[in-house]
């Protein structure tokens, strides 16, 4: 559910029409609801407090890699959302926008000595280590601190999933996390080393699952090693179960509910005492963000494709180009008559660029508005300055109220984080 709807005909987002938003700031822009972020977290977090028993003083820490803007951040975190975090920069990302440090995460298969040393420094929650030899890094870079910082270990249960290929994680061959058969000897290595605190297990299997099966097969797994290392003697206090589930692009009826996927973890979780976490990155945000484009002309060839031109590119929404992902994309002014299909490309020199084929579409003219749906998740955080297009902005409706949260930056400010070379004078 989002809060992106018509009213006499256009397309608003809460109580701001489109065509408002786009006539100030121009297109491409990045268009989030607080309302509907507000409401997805509500939502997960209501259906985790009713299983209190099961999944304990539960964290929901939100993917920050999945949306970073600093407003839509700063949204979440006065809700009371924790931040899963990938870099430095996440981590402070995360603290500038209010997220206390006893609710950041720290993920990810290659952080550096320096961000190790940066996380411990701001005393995050849990730094989630992926392999033995991140731990082996830990341990010396926690040693010279002085420092005994709480870990999870992420395990791979080889179990992958996803909407694609390229958003798989938890597969034998993925390079995430720990082998499920390492795991256990690892847990006890790091119960061994006085440098660091193991305090349970972490699994993320991949992204845009649609099912629930195979996430409740890796908590499974992760509930019967938690079994297993507690038989040696081992703490195991919290399980971190990812993020991953899906979000319904093609407005799917029969995705997993969040009550669903809530239950089946508290099912799964039943009688262990951890305290879980919930990392959801693209179920908070996908659905909470449009991007609004305008056509720039409409080719239509003697071949019989019709090109519909956007100004928007595959620079600012990469996931069709980058993993086929599929966008519903709608006129913002509602339009009588049906076109024929359309093929929707950007403006960027690669073939890349194409958002989709064939899509039937409403009839489209030069300067109508269209918004590509569900674009609130891994949208403006993969867009780039390819093509010297200048970065996509974001604007943030709260109500009747917005505010550009991110601007598009001039020409100007491009060049002037490219010093010359002195060289060249
Ligand atoms: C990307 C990621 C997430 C969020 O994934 P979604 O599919 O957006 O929910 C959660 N945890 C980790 C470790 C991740 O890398």
């Amino acid at each position: 559910m989002h809060h992106f709807d018509r009213i006499d005909g256009a397309l608003h987002a809460e109580g701001v029409p489109l065509e408002a938003i786009a006539d100030a700031v121009g297109t491409p822009v990045y268009v989030y609801s607080t309302a509907t972020l507000t409401r997805h977290y509500g939502l997960l977090r209501e259906a985790v407090d009713a299983h209190r028993t099961s999944l304990g003083d539960a964290l929901i820490a939100f993917a920050v890699k999945a949306n970073s803007n600093l407003s839509v951040l700063a949204t979440l975190a006065r809700l009371g959302c924790g931040a899963d975090t990938v870099s430095e920069g996440e981590i402070r990302r995360a603290l500038a926008a209010g997220v206390p440090a006893s609710r950041i995460i720290f993920s990810g298969v290659g952080k550096t000595d320096a961000e190790l040393a940066f996380a411990i420094e701001a005393g995050v929650r849990q730094i989630n280590v992926e392999s033995a030899v991140e731990l082996d890094r830990l341990i010396a870079v926690a040693a010279a601190k002085g420092a005994a910082p709480e870990i999870a270990i992420r395990v791979n249960p080889k179990i992958g999933a996803g909407g694609h290929a390229k958003i798989t994680t938890g597969g034998a061959t993925d390079k995430f996390g720990v082998p499920a058969e390492e795991a256990p000897a690892l847990y006890a290595r790091a119960a061994a080393s006085p440098h660091v605190t193991p305090v349970g297990l972490a699994c993320h299997i991949g992204s845009q699952i649609t099912t629930l099966e195979p996430l409740e097969a890796a908590f499974r797994a992760l509930r019967e090693m938690t079994l297993a290392l507690r038989a040696d003697g081992l703490t195991v206090s919290r399980l971190d179960l990812g993020g991953g589930l899906g979000v319904p692009y093609h407005g799917q009826a029969d995705l997993p509910s969040i009550a669903d996927y809530v239950a089946m973890t508290a099912r799964v979780l039943d009688g262990l005492e951890v305290e879980a976490a919930f990392e959801p990155g693209r179920l908070l945000a996908a659905n909470a963000g449009v991007l609004l484009s305008r056509v720039i002309q409409v080719n239509a060839r003697s071949d019989g494709r019709t090109f519909l031109v956007l100004d928007a590119g595959m620079n600012d929404l990469m996931r069709p180009a980058l993993y086929d992902a599929f966008h519903d994309v709608v006129p913002v002014r509602e339009r009588d008559g049906e076109a024929g299909a359309y093929d929707l490309v950007g403006p960027i020199c690669e073939s890349t660029d194409v958002f989709a084929r064939d899509r039937r579409l409403a009839a489209l003219e030069a300067g109508d508005l269209v918004a590509f749906m569900g674009a609130g998740a891994y949208g403006a955080v993969l867009s780039s300055e390819y093509n010297s297009r200048a970065l996509v902005p974001e604007v943030l409706v709260d109500g009747e109220r917005w505010a550009v949260v991110r601007g598009r930056p001039s020409y100007e400010e491009m060049w002037a984080r490219e010093p010359k070379a002195d060289w060249l004078g």
